[in-house]
């Protein structure tokens, strides 16, 4: 028997509303059979693949106030859902100020994908291996989503819920996400270790911020991220309460390390083994750990 793996689109209709009332009620009233498209790249894999079957796909991306990016010197940053990668990366007050988001997003795919890919489809998707989501959570993001009952706001904190299963739910579209403005002298570092250098989603993901916190007997608040290590992209909070604690220096940074390789629970899958992935957990949260101390040290 042979197994087609991509047994190719199915039919769906394309549909685009005036208003995002509309647009929501349309996706609620089709709930399972239709879903918001921003760039569709990973719509369309997914429905190829025979993953999905949506029977429609409702354009969100020309909806009022859904490409804007602002950056406001008191408020934050204020990306819109359709912004593209490349547009974020380029965005000044993004090179500036949120230079960790810059390189997670350099990360994803190559430059033409990022041309259509968001930041936004990247989080909705609520894969673990999402390459932006641990920037956008240690960032402090919220989403700000629209649905058939008004506007609400989610934190990144508590928004994954499982492989693909996020808090949105039928009739939701999110409008764009919010960061603040990062505590003064924040240093970054995003790893990703994958398969080969560019289109492939990682086997490892680590993100780290840090900046100088005077009130902490490390002086530092040091924060790390998992990807593609559990179900949800993972924060492991014991990593900051160690190094906040605690002198830091190479023994605690290995110490939190360990920590970060214990928090996290892989899976076997096409691109390695659970257990290398926790190996290299903790051998690249050294790796990144030592690079955002020395530089908050210097
Ligand atoms: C060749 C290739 C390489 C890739 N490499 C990487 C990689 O290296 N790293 C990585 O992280 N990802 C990678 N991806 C996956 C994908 O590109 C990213 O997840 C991308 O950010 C998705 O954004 P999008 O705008 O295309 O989302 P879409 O495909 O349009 O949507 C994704 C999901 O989110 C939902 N959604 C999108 N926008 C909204 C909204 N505003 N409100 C509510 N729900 C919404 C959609 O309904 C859908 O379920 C790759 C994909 C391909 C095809």
């Amino acid at each position: 028997m042979s197994l087609n793996a991509h047994p190719g689109l199915p039919e769906f209709e394309y549909i685009k509303f005036e208003n995002i009332d509309d647009a929501s009620q349309f996706l609620a009233n089709h709930s399972g059979d239709a879903r918001p498209l921003m760039g569709g790249t990973d719509i369309f894999v997914r429905m190829r693949d025979g993953a999905w079957s949506d029977k429609y796909l409702v354009d969100v991306k020309s909806l009022s106030g859904m490409n804007e990016i602002a950056n406001n010197p008191t408020g934050g940053l204020f990306i819109g859902a359709a912004a593209n990668m490349n547009r974020v990366i380029a965005f000044q007050a993004v090179k500036e100020n949120y230079p960790i988001l810059a390189e997670a997003a350099n990360s994803c795919a190559s430059y033409q994908l990022r041309t259509r890919a968001t930041i936004v489809g990247n989080i909705c998707n609520a894969s673990p291996a999402g390459d932006t989501i641990g920037a956008c959570i240690l960032l402090g993001g919220i989403l700000n989503v629209h649905g058939i009952n008004g506007t609400r706001q989610e934190p990144l904190s508590k928004f994954f819920l499982g492989p693909g299963k996020s808090k949105l739910k039928a009739g939701d579209i999110v409008t764009s996400i919010q960061l603040p403005i990062p505590p003064k002298g924040m240093v970054g570092k995003y790893i990703k270790h994958g398969r080969n250098k560019v289109s492939d989603l990682a086997i490892v993901g680590i993100t780290v911020v840090g900046w100088p916190d005077a009130d902490l007997p490390s002086g530092l608040r040091i924060r790390l991220a998992l990807a593609s290590v559990a179900p949800v992209p993972l924060v492991v909070d014991q990593v900051e309460t160690i190094l906040s604690e605690k002198r830091i220096d190479e023994k605690t940074i290995a110490e939190a390390a360990q920590v970060a390789m214990s928090a996290c629970n892989p899976i076997d899958d096409v691109r390695a083994s659970a257990r290398y992935r926790k190996q290299m957990v903790r051998n690249l949260s050294i790796k990144a750990l030592t690079e955002v101390w020395e530089r908050l040290k210097n």
